[in-house]
């Protein structure tokens, strides 16, 4: 018998081809043959300077040579004291403590432990979560818990704990968030402990976009009703978005910040949960109960805190921001062209994410036609991986004109052929 991969969000009774990548740098895999793909979507929304970037690679390399796994529970490193201090620079202000884990999920997970811990230290029951329709925070059980319920999680629902729902601000509909947003926070018997959002744009619930102003508005609502704010900026933080952090664009600064992804650059896994005073105040006592309880093995592991600091210094010697003005540039000028075509709808854009749909009676995440749009762009060296009838572009910060032109192309290809 040999052991067989079992890849992620993938049905194997398909059969559908797994290509295999060899090497990859900046936008481009390469496949043993020397087959060159672009990666339109960062790998999963985590490259944002292009693949195995060479000050990063140093960093790790120099790093793994030095120390390369420390327990963390009670001990430290320089590597993870760097970044922690480094962060202040990028954050908004008041997020003065950071919590390490390894992954969006985890972080989100920390960052739910954190708001409950801080309700429960304070003497105060309260339990209850607040989430937005649509949303994606990972697929721990937590995270899952707080994420739209379907396909991806009736299987697991009696694992799942309960939340408070509010619609997504769909433009023209935006009073009606709030309204039930005032409800939940404003309910005597059962006064919610947190509200978490993914900020401006939901990435896997179909990259649906939000306003800056509704942002600022729900966390007004929320901070007059002592409900704490958790910002997912999983997806939308380290430029996405047009700024370094979503959040930035309301001028708010939440009360718990998660992070991940392009923490890294997107080389190597880690995240942070970012949180304010108020919520650290609450665990830090003489009473060892009140110890926030949460760790993993490779909490702030310092090779991947070396690639943070490295991630960190690209952003403040090179043209990041200028690369991601360009990006949008070019993207807005695309979808100038989208809008103006038949059975296209629904073009919208958020920073360097581009998004439109192709019209399709499906018309959800379980389409026919995504995995036909999939199939299309491997065929065509592009790696988009659509939701559903939903076609997303999220391109590492380092694309080049050329390689973005040879994208944009091929989705007007598979427009022509499918819409
Ligand atoms: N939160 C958001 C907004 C995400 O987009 C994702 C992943 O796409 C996650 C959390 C989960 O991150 P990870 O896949 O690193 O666990």
């Amino acid at each position: 018998m040999t052991t067989k991969i079992w890849h992620p969000f993938t049905q194997h009774g398909l059969g559908e081809p797994i290509p295999q990548i060899a090497k990859a740098e900046g936008a481009l895999l390469y496949t043993e043959a020397g087959r060159e793909i672009i990666d339109a979507i960062s790998s999963w929304w985590v490259q944002t300077h292009g693949h195995c970037n060479p000050k990063i690679v140093a960093a790790i390399q120099e790093q793994s040579a030095r120390l390369d796994q420390i327990i963390f529970a009670g001990w430290t490193h320089e590597p993870a004291q760097q970044l922690a201090e480094g962060l202040s620079e990028f954050l908004p202000s008041g997020l003065d403590h950071i919590f390490f884990s390894d992954s969006g999920s985890t972080a989100v997970e920390v960052a739910l432990k954190m708001a409950l811990g801080f309700w429960h230290n304070e003497g105060h029951s309260r339990n209850r979560i607040l989430v937005m329709d649509h949303s994606y925070h990972g697929d721990t059980i937590g995270a899952m818990s707080i994420g739209a319920r379907g396909v991806f999680n009736n299987a697991y629902a009696p694992l799942l704990f309960d939340v408070g729902s509010i619609p997504f601000p769909e433009q023209g509909s935006e009073q009606a968030t709030l309204d039930a947003l005032t409800v939940f926070c404003a309910d005597p018997d059962d006064p919610p402990a947190a509200l978490i959002v993914e900020p401006l744009i939901l990435g896997a619930g179909g990259m649906k976009v939000y306003s800056p102003d509704i942002l600022a508005e729900m966390h007004r609502i929320c901070a007059q009703h002592d409900v704490l704010f958790i910002a997912d900026e999983v997806m939308t933080g380290w430029g996405r978005t047009g700024t370094v952090f979503a959040s930035e664009q309301a001028g708010i600064t939440p009360d718990i910040m998660c992070m991940a992804k392009g923490l890294t650059g997107g080389v190597i896994p880690l995240a942070v949960t970012a949180a304010s005073a108020p919520i650290y105040d609450a665990h830090f006592s003489q009473d060892r109960a009140k110890t926030f309880f949460h760790s993993s093995s490779f909490t702030a592991n310092p090779i991947a805190c070396a690639a943070a600091n490295a991630n960190l210094q690209i952003w403040r010697d090179e043209p990041v921001q200028q690369r991601i003005d360009h990006i949008i540039q070019c993207h807005s000028d695309f979808a100038d062209q989208l809008r103006q075509q038949h059975n296209i709808s629904a073009v919208r854009q958020c920073g360097t994410i581009l998004a439109f749909e192709i019209d399709d009676a499906g018309g959800n995440y379980m389409s026919a036609l995504g995995p036909e749009l999939l199939r299309f762009f491997t065929d065509h060296d592009v790696l988009l991986r659509p939701l559903g009838n939903v076609v997303y572009i999220m391109p590492p910060y380092c694309i080049t004109d050329d390689q973005l032109f040879s994208v944009y192309k091929i989705i007007q290809e598979a427009i022509d052929h499918f819409a």
